[in-house]
């Protein structure tokens, strides 16, 4: 696979992820790492001599872009729009009808349906799940997944994969973060320390009452176990995200970390 980004972004860190993106004549290329060819005569791949005038060296071992986060508001709830390369991922589905702004979303990061290979469920709540038969159906090629303890709970039109610790969707880890749910699940991506915390945590406007600094806890007035939700969001803390996008609110998109350590510090 070899994806031309919009970003003209350098990205040569050694995280050992399987990709490489290289800034070649003003044209970032990302290519996953191993077998792939490079896109001719433009980009490089480990292990290659860079061609004259790049402006970066060959990392020592690959390294993945960050994904593009794109979020699609849906009234009270959000999902979001993952892309990395040309490929998708699609978390959280909205209440019935979302599809066509999910359809929008993909579009406004220039991928369309075929393009999404994964939908990850944050958890079995029916304004996450709504419109998974919809999207499932438009995203034929799509690997449907959600937290092992969540799967049961969910009608799905084709089988649940059940994911947690442990897990990666297209190079996001997934995060237990039980609670608000027995199997709710968030995805971290450590290259770009960006968290998609589901309903896990809360950002402003979701209306609740414990927040700081744009984060909040997890809702007690929809959440099965706080006690468990609570030791979630302090596993979440020990990610440090810089960024959080969350199931209800606005995302937060600098320096949630600080916000989210005095958060938990408070519950
Ligand atoms: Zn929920």
């Amino acid at each position: 696979m070899g994806a031309r980004l919009t970003s003209r972004r350098v990205f040569v860190r050694d995280l050992g992820l399987g990709v490489v993106a290289l800034t070649v004549g003003g044209t970032l290329w990302a290519a996953c790492g191993g077998d792939e060819a490079s896109p001719s005569g433009s980009a490089s791949v480990p292990g290659a001599t860079p061609p004259p005038g790049s402006d970066v060296s060959p990392p020592a071992a690959p390294v993945r872009a960050e994904p593009t986060v794109r979020q699609v508001l849906l009234d009270f709830v959000s999902a979001y729009v993952v892309v990395r390369g040309t490929e998708a991922v699609v978390v959280d589905t909205g209440v019935g009808g979302s599809a066509p702004a999910i359809e929008r979303g993909l579009a406004e990061v220039g991928v369309g349906w075929s393009d999404v290979g994964h939908v990850l469920l944050t958890h079995r709540h029916p304004d996450h799940v709504g419109s998974l038969g919809d999207v499932a159906a438009r995203a034929s090629d799509a690997v449907l997944y959600a937290g092992a303890a969540d799967v049961e709970a969910i009608d799905t039109p084709r089988p649940l994969e059940p994911v947690g610790d442990g897990d990666t969707v297209l190079g996001m880890k997934v995060v237990d973060t039980p609670g608000h749910t027995p199997g709710h699940v968030s995805v971290f991506d450590p290259e770009g320390a960006v968290l998609i915390a589901g309903d896990s945590l809360n950002g402003e406007g979701s209306g609740v009452e414990t927040i700081v600094d744009g984060v909040g806890g997890p809702n007690p007035r929809f959440t099965a176990d706080m006690a468990t939700a609570i030791a979630s969001v302090r596993k979440l803390a020990a990610l440090a995200p810089d960024t959080i996008y969350f199931g209800h609110g606005e995302p937060k998109l600098a320096g949630a970390a600080v916000a989210l350590e005095a958060l938990a510090a408070r519950l």
